[in-house]
């Protein structure tokens, strides 16, 4: 019987490569995903994305009890945290995911290969072959007309030491029996932040140490401002421009010293510290180095539709140059380099078309330009911020912090970058790049009727801002 030949094989059921799979299925490619963990689904689903933001979901319950007097809600006395439950609830989500994925591999005719692929070098007549290597050891091969590379990533860790239950990752941190006393957090950026954030709310003490002059570095400087006050405000000791020398563990924990900015060493014991430092491609071992696939720091480099300098073979989400490390983006590289191979019309994945959202309390949606990269491009920037102080569904919701930031271009009046921080900015966001997507202006946008109450009026009165002309401050 002649050998099966997929048209496409996905190394990676991360959101980049199941993503791939499905839309492929759906264009009625034959398929085969090929993953190494025991599931489907990748850091996203299991320990990124869906756990932390079950736990957020949970955080914020719990700050909301504590106000419940207030909001009228008697006779619950002293709420316990139940956090075995906690947990369980999470683990629940994963799992309902999971088995959520298992179904749609089946309903888009995806055959699922459990094993480790490694890809062999070029194409011959046309077609890949990867290496696969089972959980028992065996090795066999599978072919087909494309490949994609979803590999993902892992967490960078510092000092070469191993996590274990003291030093974490995103990984041992998710599987805590109880939250810490205290919690050193080192980095500042989107993942560091969220535990932060959810610690904080169930009574961690949580210092964050961060290397960059600013938290959430890569968003607009007055979101860093904004994100720095509101957590200090919340007691979370946030400090910036510091460079961590050395983790050692200690008879109570673990103790982490670092140079501040203006050079002095500073030293702090906690029980656990978490090390959010970024996050390296998984692109060793999986046979590169037999492609003509081209590599910048580790990230493999691609073209508009996803395609390495390797025939046939494409790179998506985490592992690929340049891009922001989200699943959305992930989800959206696979179905650009799948629509190429299908060869039907994409558009591919835009920089600056990307919603950056940062889930903790307060959260953070922002995409775009910011205001310092608008300059840097030379455009004529105009402004318009609104508080949500001035927002009646925010004084509703009891979430009066943070503010909508547009940065507009004068000439034109188009929309170059939106920036929120507070209530569901991480869903406001969402309006944001569609405006952007279809070229908005501010003069269209000014026009748009938003609902009231609603938190999406904040949008309407930042962009009138942008004129001087905002109705509610
Ligand atoms: C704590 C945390 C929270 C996050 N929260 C968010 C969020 O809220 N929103 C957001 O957009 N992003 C979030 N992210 C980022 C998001 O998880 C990643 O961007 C996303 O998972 C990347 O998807 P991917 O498919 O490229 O890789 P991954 O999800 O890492 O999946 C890669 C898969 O490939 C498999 N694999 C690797 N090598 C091989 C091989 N050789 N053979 C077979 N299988 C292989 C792995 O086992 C894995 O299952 C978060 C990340 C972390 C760590």
């Amino acid at each position: 019987m002649a050998e099966k030949v997929y048209d496409v094989a996905s190394i990676g059921s991360g959101p980049a490569g199941y993503t791939a799979a499905i839309r492929g299925g759906e264009y009625g490619l034959k398929v085969a995903l090929i993953e190494s963990a025991p599931v489907l689904g990748g850091t996203c689903l299991h320990v990124g994305c869906i756990p932390t933001k079950a736990l957020l979901f949970n955080a914020e319950i719990w700050d909301h009890l504590k106000h419940a007097a207030e909001y009228g809600i008697a006779g619950i006395g002293t709420p316990q945290l139940d956090w075995a439950a906690v947990q369980k609830r999470k683990d629940a989500i994963v799992t309902k995911h999971t088995k959520g994925l298992e179904f749609l591999m089946k309903k888009n005719k995806v055959t699922v290969i459990s094993g480790y692929g490694k890809l062999t070098g070029p194409a011959t007549d046309g077609i890949h072959t990867v290496e696969l290597t089972s959980t028992a050891g065996e090795v066999s091969q599978i072919k087909a007309k494309n490949i994609i590379l979803a590999t993902g990533s892992y967490a960078r860790i510092l000092f070469e030491q191993q996590p274990d239950d003291r030093i974490l990752t995103n990984i041992e941190i998710l599987a805590l029996n109880e939250p810490p006393k205290s919690l050193i957090v080192i980095g500042a950026g989107a993942v560091g932040v969220e535990f932060g954030s959810i610690f904080r709310s169930f009574g961690t003490e949580i210092t964050i140490v961060e290397f960059l002059p600013r938290a959430v570095p890569v968003e607009d400087e007055e979101i860093s401002k904004e994100l720095t006050r509101l957590f200090k405000k919340r007691g979370i000791d946030v400090n910036v421009g510091c460079k961590v020398e050395r983790i050692e563990k200690t008879e109570a924990g673990v103790k982490v010293a670092w140079t501040t900015a203006n050079g002095k060493t500073q030293e702090k014991e906690a029980e656990k510290v978490l090390v959010a430092v970024g996050r390296g491609p998984h692109t060793a071992h999986v046979g590169i180095e037999k492609t003509k696939i081209e590599l910048e720091r580790g990230f493999v480099k691609v073209n508009e539709a996803q395609e390495t300098a390797e025939p046939g073979i494409y790179a998506i989400g985490d592992i690929v140059a340049g891009l922001p490390q989200l699943a959305h983006v992930g989800a959206m590289s696979g179905i650009v380099a799948v629509s190429k191979i299908a060869g039907r019309p994409f558009r591919p994945v835009r920089r600056d078309r990307i919603p950056g959202c940062t889930y903790s309390d307060p959260q953070i949606g922002s995409a775009g330009l910011t205001e310092a990269q608008a300059r840097e491009k030379g455009y004529e920037v105009k402004l318009g911020k609104f508080p949500f102080a001035g927002n009646s569904k925010a004084t509703i919701v009891d979430s009066h912090d943070g503010f909508v930031k547009i940065v507009s271009d004068a000439k034109y009046g188009e929309i170059l970058g939106v920036h929120i921080i507070g209530p569901q900015a991480t869903e406001l966001i969402a309006e944001a790049v569609a405006v952007m997507e279809l070229e908005g202006t501010v003069d269209e946008l000014m026009f748009t009727i938003h609902a009231h109450p609603t938190l999406s009026e904040a949008m309407l009165d930042a962009y009138a801002a942008v004129e001087g002309m905002a109705i509610n401050a």
